[in-house]
């Protein structure tokens, strides 16, 4: 099994010269330079490659276990998530006050890349504890603020997010857990399933951010609120004291990432657990909708982490294995030396640049949305918006097809489990289910995002993809841009298509969802790929090398990939009555 390499100058790249971080510079009292960033970034890569990426396959193996009512997680973890709490890297972009570095989020964006595909079981508990401290910065009291953010910014005490219920997936309307007043406090009754990392030894405490009703509360998710409800419950000095009455009843069977445990939980078995409501009452799913951008970019990212680790993983071996003989039949070949492992290996290494350009671009842009102000700050919110439904369901979908690929690149080899590339296959697997179905995200980007402001920011979105390409100048790209330019005008007539059906019947229209959100994700990544060609070129500090590998990669991009979006962009063409017919007749042969 081939060792992780965190991909620090392929990241910088995407970082300093595609997304444009100095966009954020007019913002920030302290500037963050490419010397920093380096030292940053370069730690980080260290703990992935050497402390978190030599566990993953064994916490695989090992899975987790529930004994005596805890859960006992896989071997060398707890000491794992020790160094990575005590290197500051959970607290990197977290306030100040409360002990965090208030670095910008696309510094800690970038450091989990490498923690994600070094790990993708592990990397889930400090991502899990993130938006709970994310939640808590943004809605608590200060004094709730003050009692949890510093123990979870240090690392010291985890977090969940408990939504869930077993009738409550996709349509968190439907939660029942109940929440009741009793005296300062709430007492929270009910079952949340699928919680990951819901219990562990690895911190002094863990602290649940849960949705329940309280009485009386109107139906629907107007009537849900959120509360913390931590496992031991803090006594005067703020410490960790008596259990809450806050159980793990089981840990699911998995297919893939079963080193992080996904709980059955169960809350006030006995008198009720004690929970602390954040924010007004019965505005808990608002509350979860701020944090939103920030957990689907973070699965967006995971489809990128994994999609690397896979890649690395083909790419040693294709260059390992001999099979047949080279173009001169003179001598035996290694496998990378047949054009079709080579297009194998191009369209895993092509997309990646392409989703890990976007991710960077989102990261910033959504930084902007917190960090800038005025008409940025407006515009850095509804592009974020835009972006994130595409991060989230494009990039994972990208990431079934990148791991698949590193397993047929084995042949034979990448179907036996110890050879371990099938691990990344069945972990990347959840990525489309979780933080909202990719349906979900394509249904909000087609509905919330696009229909609500009758397609206005998404036109503003291609217009701006338009003049950057006519504005690009060097020779190389011309094919290129001309390429993109086509699919661009494909994109401008789905969308007014998309808007169309959806004016005509908002339900029926999510049927052309899912292409539309595809097309887009497709074209950004074109776009986004040839910004990158232009900028490797011109780059002074890059080696002839670099720069040619990355004309193969766009080329390439260009090429194979880009024709995928005029199948989506006919599909919505075409597609729109279809929809109509397959209610009604396709299932009843
Ligand atoms: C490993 C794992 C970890 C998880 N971690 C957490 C966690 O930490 N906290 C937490 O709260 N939850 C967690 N979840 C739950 C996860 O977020 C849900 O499974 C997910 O949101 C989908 O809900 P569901 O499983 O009920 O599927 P359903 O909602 O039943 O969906 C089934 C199918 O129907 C589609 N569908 C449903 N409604 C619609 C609609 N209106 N329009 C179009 N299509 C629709 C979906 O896209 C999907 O394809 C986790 C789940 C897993 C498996």
């Amino acid at each position: 099994m081939s060792e992780y390499q965190y991909p620090i100058n392929d990241i910088l790249f995407s970082l300093l010269c595609v997304a444009h971080i100095e966009r954020l510079t007019p913002y920030l009292e302290d500037e963050v330079d490419s010397d920093l960033l380096d030292a940053i970034l370069g730690e980080a890569g260290k703990l992935s490659e050497q402390v978190i990426a030599p566990i993953n396959a064994s916490g695989d193996k090992d899975g987790s276990r529930v004994e005596q009512g805890e859960v006992i997680e896989a071997k060398g973890f707890k000491e794992a998530f020790k160094a990575y709490s005590e290197g500051g890297w959970i607290g990197l972009s977290g306030d100040p006050k409360y002990g965090g570095q208030g670095l910008p989020s696309y510094i800690a964006t970038a450091v989990n890349e490498g923690v994600q595909a070094a790990n993708l079981s592990f990397s889930l508990c400090p991502l899990l504890s993130l938006g709970a401290i994310e939640a808590i910065s943004l809605h608590a009291s200060d004094e709730l603020k003050n009692l949890y953010l510093p123990k979870m910014l240090a690392g010291e005490w985890a977090g969940t997010m408990n939504l869930t219920e077993p009738a409550a997936g996709s349509d968190l309307a439907a939660i029942s857990c109940k929440a009741t007043p009793d005296g300062d406090v709430f007492r929270i009754k009910g079952q949340k399933i699928f919680i990951t990392w819901g219990d562990h030894q690895m911190s002094d405490n863990i602290i649940h951010l849960v949705l329940a009703r309280l009485p009386n509360a109107p139906e629907g998710v107007k009537g849900i609120s959120l509360f913390i409800v931590p496992k031991f419950i803090l006594n005067e000095q703020g410490e960790p004291n008596e259990r809450n009455d806050v159980q793990v009843v089981s840990v699911e069977h998995k297919m893939g990432i079963h080193a992080s445990p996904t709980c059955v939980m169960s809350f006030g078995d006995k008198k009720g657990a004690v929970g602390y409501l954040v924010g007004q009452e019965n505005e808990g799913i608002k509350a979860m909708f701020t944090m939103m951008n920030n957990a689907r970019q973070g699965v967006g990212l995971q489809g990128l982490a994994i999609s690397e680790r896979a890649y690395q993983q083909a790419l040693d071996y294709a260059k390992e294995r001999k099979q047949g003989f080279n173009a001169s039949r003179t001598e035996r070949a290694a496998i990378i030396e047949h054009p079709d492992v080579l297009r194998m290996l191009m369209t895993m290494k092509s997309q990646i640049d392409a989703m890990r350009s976007l991710v960077y671009v989102a990261a910033v842009e959504n930084d902007l949305s917190h960090l800038s102000t005025g008409d940025q700050q407006k515009q850095s919110i509804a592009r974020t918006a835009l972006y994130t439904p595409i991060v989230k369901g494009w990039i994972t979908e990208q990431a079934q097809e990148i791991t698949s690929l590193a397993i047929q690149v084995h042949g034979g080899m990448g179907f036996i489990e110890e050879t371990g590339v099938a691990q990344h296959a069945r972990d990347a697997r959840i990525l489309p289910i979780y933080e909202g179905t990719n349906g979900i995200q394509a249904i909000d980007l087609i509905g919330r995002k696009l229909h609500s402001d009758n397609g206005a920011e998404m036109m503003e979105l291609l217009s701006e993809i338009e003049a950057e390409l006519n504005s690009m100048v060097p020779p190389h790209t011309n094919e290129n841009i001309a390429k993109v330019k086509v699919v661009l005008e494909q994109a401008k007539k789905s969308t007014q298509t998309c808007l169309l059906s959806m004016k005509s019947d908002s339900v029926l229209g999510t049927g052309l969802a899912y292409d539309y959100m595809m097309l887009m994700g497709y074209l950004i990544g074109a776009w986004l790929q040839v910004r990158a060609q232009g900028a490797s070129s011109n780059h002074h500090d890059m080696s002839d090398d670099a720069k040619m590998s990355w004309d193969c990669s766009v080329d390439f991009y260009c090429d194979h990939i880009l024709p995928r979006a005029f199948g989506y962009a006919s599909a919505i063409q075409f597609g729109q009555t279809t929809v109509d017919r397959l209610n009604k007749n396709a299932f009843n042969r």
